[in-house]
């Protein structure tokens, strides 16, 4: 069976694993985008409030206006129910209405490309309901390209400046989850299976790995992906809110003095909207169970807590989305979440459930490990790998 040595979820190298780096956080920031046409209305006022770069308050002055909700009674008297209390949150970063895609780089993901360099995996999702701007922050516009591209645009600069010490090789894939089908967005065809390979982890079975030079033939693949998306990602439908885009890079590098060799994944993802998925508590209570729910953002929810609870048994072989970032969410990774939220009333229930949910995120730990294998100790095994990886490049 077609097996390729760029696409497991395991550090690429069966590599001995560095020290211990340091026991990292996930980096949760939150962004609220402007309000839309609609949320400028008459029935819609504002519910999120930034009080500075860190730290918001949802909610503010909730009971002189909930009578403004949609006018609909039992919505406002259920608001009712929950207000009382201008909630504060803290994250480790806020952006408001005018923040750009470029700022949220740079205090997102700009920072994961060093690690990258070093060894280390990395990931990063966009999380929130439908129309509070993941895709947007993730893939943005022509004027205003999203994090994938300006984090793409960064791993090239660091290629360019560190090509003079190391060698670089770097594969891409990109993947949609839908309705527990994982297709690939840059090879359409039937849906692939997930295969737990004894050696690699939770591999895409037949998963084309795309072999990239410069920045032009990633973006061109970048572009071709976004279009075979099950809808176009900027349309807020319900197909494509009910897809996750899972974009990954494989980055090996061999440094030349001392021929060790670095593997490490970038995984960014464009989550499904989180709108059917909300929390039910903050005690590691599981997600309500229903027939419309998002399965894998169920499960994603569930890592999530109980990660966040340090649990030793975590439940990622509950969907596709979570078997196939086993490796990209707690363990060996450094994970950032953008948490996107509307600023609007309208939107009050899916804004309260992303914040508490982001709010989760942030208490997950890491022990993040370098994967890093000394060629002089790991010689046999390293040609055979490498051989392997040349083969699966020459079929792409
Ligand atoms: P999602 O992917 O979460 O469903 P989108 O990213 O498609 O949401 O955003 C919904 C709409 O809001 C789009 O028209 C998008 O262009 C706009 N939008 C989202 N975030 C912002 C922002 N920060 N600034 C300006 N417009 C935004
Ligand atoms: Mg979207």
């Amino acid at each position: 069976r077609h097996r390729n040595a760029l696409t497991k979820t395991r550090p690429l190298l069966k590599a001995k694993q560095g020290p211990v780096r340091s026991s990292a956080n996930v980096r949760v920031v939150v962004r609220v985008r402007p309000p839309n046409e609609r949320e400028s209305g008459d029935n819609s006022r504002h519910v999120v409030k930034i009080v500075d770069d860190q730290v918001l308050i949802f909610d503010p002055k909730i009971n002189s206006q909930a009578f403004f909700y949609h006018g609909v009674e039992q919505k406002g008297r259920d608001l009712l129910r929950k207000a009382n209390k201008d909630l504060q949150f803290m994250f480790d970063k806020v952006f408001g209405y005018e923040s750009s895609n470029a700022e949220i780089f740079e205090s997102t993901t700009k920072n994961l490309i060093n690690s990258l360099m070093d060894g280390y995996n990395c990931s990063v999702f966009a999380y929130g309901a439908t129309g509070a701007g993941k895709t947007y922050t993730m893939i943005g516009n022509n004027d205003n390209p999203g994090i994938t591209f300006l984090t793409m645009a960064e791993l090239f600069k660091a290629r360019e400046n560190l090509q003079g010490e190391r060698s670089f090789e770097l594969g891409i894939s990109y993947i949609e989850v839908y309705n527990e089908m994982v297709q690939d967005l840059l090879n359409p065809g039937a849906p692939l299976q997930l295969r737990d390979d004894g050696r690699y982890g939770v591999m895409v079975a037949g998963i084309k790995v795309h072999k990239i030079d410069n920045p032009d033939e990633l973006f061109a693949l970048l572009d071709k992906g976004n279009s075979n998306r099950t809808q176009h990602p900027t349309d807020a439908n319900a197909e494509s809110s009910r897809s996750h885009a899972v974009f990954q890079v494989y980055i090996q590098m061999e440094m030349k003095s001392t021929r060790e060799v670095r593997a490490a994944k970038l995984s960014m993802i464009d989550l499904a909207g989180s709108e059917r998925g909300s929390v039910t508590g903050y005690g590691g209570a599981r997600f309500a169970e229903g027939a419309n729910i998002n399965k894998s953002l169920l499960a994603l929810g569930n890592c999530i807590n109980s990660l966040a609870d340090g649990q030793r048994y975590i439940p990622y072989r509950d969907s596709k989305l979570t078997r196939l970032l086993k490796d990209s969410l707690g363990g060996n990774c450094q994970t950032v979440m953008v948490a996107n939220v509307s600023p609007s009333s309208l939107s009050y229930d899916d804004t309260y459930n992303t914040l508490k949910y982001a709010t989760r995120a942030k208490k997950i730990k890491s022990d993040v490990k370098k994967n890093v294998v000394n060629v002089e100790l790991h010689v046999g095994e390293y040609v055979k790998i490498v051989e392997e990886l040349k083969k699966e490049l020459e079929k792409v």
